[in-house]
């Protein structure tokens, strides 16, 4: 039987504009069973010829059959399926891969071999035992010598029990006793039926073939044979082809390679997992960062209480600009009670008469701010004394001493927060007040601590303490139901009419609503956010770009591999998933150290800030991670994929 038949096969490369015909019409036929040595000078087109009748490379023109099928129209994938069940290869550079064992090296074509033609291979431990190399099937390659490494090669090349064997100047880099063991097991394995196709330059070789091939410039010159050899050997039956262009039942052997790929690169996959995660932790912080912010906004807002609007005196314009001085609203305590009066909706307001004290005590001394209010700011603020009381309507009348102090004040003041300071007397500006209460514990609010105050009644404030008479603001709750833009109206009529001013003079007064702040500082809030997450992105993209030239950088290296792992046998498909796996493997290493790491900064920061708590979302540790994997992903598969585009052989000559 013929294993090959090629006629008037051509190959010719196109470099630019200019044609190379380097095969310039082959006519040979080759029985099973025999010894082919092809000889002649460098650039005559041996390797060529080689790499086309083992389906490495493709004919420009010309018919080739394969034990008597006609494959030159093969698909990629037909064509990987036939190197791994008919043809083995033994190349001058050995190709073994080096983070693999020996024994590894020796299985892996049989990795892609259809699950149902297993038990078709050889034992690769039998095999090993065969090139005298079983002691040494747990070496890696580089442990071993070129004579070794090129027996390894051979062993792996019979492991699907081929049936030719190509070998390109397999002796090439060897020394000379290497040389003839090398040969030595080839002639073995002829012996035994299998068909061998070898490129030398070696004319002493030759003798161990049983036909000799001569080239020259893309032409076969002379043709002997020494020996008729085909005749002696029995026919080997044609085994059945199968294809099968991918299989689920590979995935353990796809996390295997992807596994040994990561651990054996440990610098390339530290990087990889190093770019993924800090793009990660940088966008959960920073999210977490701008969700903190605003709930410790919204948490502020709602400890202002509801249905809140705030009354201050605004400046009067006339024509456009404002005067220094006379044209403001002068809040005074009787506007306090008058607009409680007149003004329907309203269920609480109060005055305000803020400043900062020094508050003497207990030979201690604070400064802290101080409020002056009315009685109505027990319930506007819901601050209700924890323990205590708050003053009464006739104190404030009478302008009594009393006070209430916040928390931290009697922190400061008596050394300790729960120290009972009821009865007590402190001094603010030589004045002795009576202490009647302590204010709830309000906590920090962001930018203060809302417990570093004492409150006193507006009358005293005004009449004892501030020296004027002048209320800074007001702040009004409205009744449950009531609008509050026509409370804010009403309470502006009648302030405006109380205080003789004309209505036009709308500016006078300024009514502010809580739910406008609140809405302004919601979008202050969102515009940060968005500007953190905006960086943090940046950070990912430069994680993803970190992650690009790390895997563009390997290519060379993985572009070889993949030229191997084609011409053993591994279609696009294979290529693919391996690489596929493992950049989800690099990437959800990297996501979840980042996860990790973004947490830990997060609670780093909300530590450092004290009340203020950054706030982990699940949509950014969702987001964080989906982005990282799919850069890892796009990344580490394109390269792979534009590799395993290549011919196996311009794959694996790659440099
Ligand atoms: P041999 O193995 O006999 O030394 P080759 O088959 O490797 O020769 O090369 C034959 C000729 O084809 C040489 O002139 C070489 O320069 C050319 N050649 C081989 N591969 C390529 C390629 N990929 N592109 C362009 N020219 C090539
Ligand atoms: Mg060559």
């Amino acid at each position: 039987m013929n294993v090959i038949e090629l006629k008037n096969l051509k190959k010719t490369y196109y470099l630019g504009k200019l044609d190379v015909p380097v095969l310039r019409g082959i006519d040979l036929e080759i029985m099973q069973g025999e010894f082919v040595a092809i000889m002649g000078h460098s650039g005559s087109g041996k390797s060529t010829l080689l790499n086309i009748l083992g389906l490495l490379d493709k004919p420009t023109e010309g018919s080739y059959k394969l034990a008597e099928v006609e494959i030159s129209n093969y698909s990629d994938n037909e064509l990987a399926a036939l190197r791994n069940h008919y043809l083995g290869f033994v190349f001058q550079q050995f190709n073994l891969l080096p983070r693999l064992t020996i024994l590894e090296n020796v299985a892996l074509p049989a990795m892609y071999t259809n699950l149902k033609d297993k038990k078709a291979h050889e034992d690769p431990v039998k095999l090993l035992n065969m090139v005298g190399l079983s002691e040494r099937i747990s070496h890696r390659p580089n442990e071993i010598s070129g004579g070794q490494q090129q027996r390894v090669a051979i062993a792996r090349s019979l492991i699907n029990k081929p049936l030719i064997i190509f070998a390109d100047e397999p002796t090439g880099n060897l020394d000379t006793k290497s040389a003839k063991e090398i040969i030595k097991i080839l002639k073995d394995l002829n012996n035994a039926g299998i068909t061998i196709i070898m490129v030398t330059h070696e004319p002493e070789l030759t003798s161990y073939a049983t036909r000799t091939i001569k080239m020259r410039d893309g032409l076969i010159i002379s043709d002997e044979k020494t020996t008729d050899k085909s005749s002696t050997v029995a026919q080997q039956p044609t085994r059945q082809f199968k294809y099968k262009s991918f299989s689920l039942s590979r995935v353990k052997d796809y996390f295997i390679q992807a596994s040994r790929a990561i651990t054996g690169n440990k610098m390339r996959s530290i990087l990889s997992v190093l770019g993924v995660m800090i793009g990660v932790a940088s966008l959960i912080a920073m999210l977490a960062v701008g969700a903190g912010a605003k709930k410790s906004v919204e948490k502020q807002l709602s400890s202002l209480g509801s249905n809140l609007l705030c009354i201050n005196p605004g400046v009067t314009k006339k024509g456009g600009i404002s005067y220094e001085t006379g044209d403001y609203m002068k809040f005074e305590s009787e506007d306090v009670d008058d607009i409680k009066r007149n003004v329907p909706g309203i269920k609480y307001v109060s005055g305000y008469k803020r400043g900062r004290v020094q508050v003497v005590a207990n030979g201690n001394n604070h400064n802290t701010a101080l409020f002056g209010v009315s009685v109505a700011y027990a319930d506007l603020k819901t601050s209700h004394p924890s323990i205590g009381r708050f003053f009464t309507e006739d104190e404030n009348k009478e302008r009594k001493k009393v006070i209430l102090l916040g928390e931290t004040v009697v922190e400061k003041i008596y050394k300790d927060k729960k120290f009972n300071s009821i009865g007590e007397y402190v001094k603010i500006d030589r004045i002795d007040f009576q202490v009647i209460g302590v204010l709830p514990a309000k906590g920090s609010n962001g930018w203060q601590d809302e417990d570093d105050r004492v409150v006193i009644p507006l009358s005293t404030a005004l009449h004892r303490v501030m020296g004027s008479r002048r209320l800074d603001c007001m702040v009004a709750q409205v009744k449950d139901g009531a609008d509050m833009n026509e409370v804010a109206e009403a309470i502006k009529k009648r302030l405006l009419f109380t205080h003789r001013m004309p209505p036009s003079a709308q500016d006078a007064v300024e009514v502010s609503n809580m739910e406008d702040l609140r809405k302004m500082y919601s979008s202050t809030v969102r515009t940060f956010s968005i500007l953190l997450g905006s960086t943090a992105f940046i950070s990912l993209l430069v994680g993803g770009i970190g992650i690009m030239n790390i895997m563009f950088v390997s290519v060379s290296e993985r572009t070889k591999e993949i030229g191997l792992r084609k011409a053993i046998g591994a279609n696009n498909a294979d290529i693919l998933f391996q690489f596929i796996i493992e950049s989800i493997f690099v990437c959800c290493v990297g996501g979840i150290m980042g996860i990790l790491l973004g947490t830990g900064i997060s609670v780093t920061i909300s530590k450092l800030a004290g009340d203020w708590k950054t706030c982990i979302t699940l949509f950014s540790v969702v987001l964080a991670f989906g982005f990282s994997v799919l850069t890892g992903l796009i990344f580490g598969v394109w390269p792979a994929r534009k590799a395993s585009l290549l011919n196996p052989i311009d794959a694996l000559r790659h440099d």
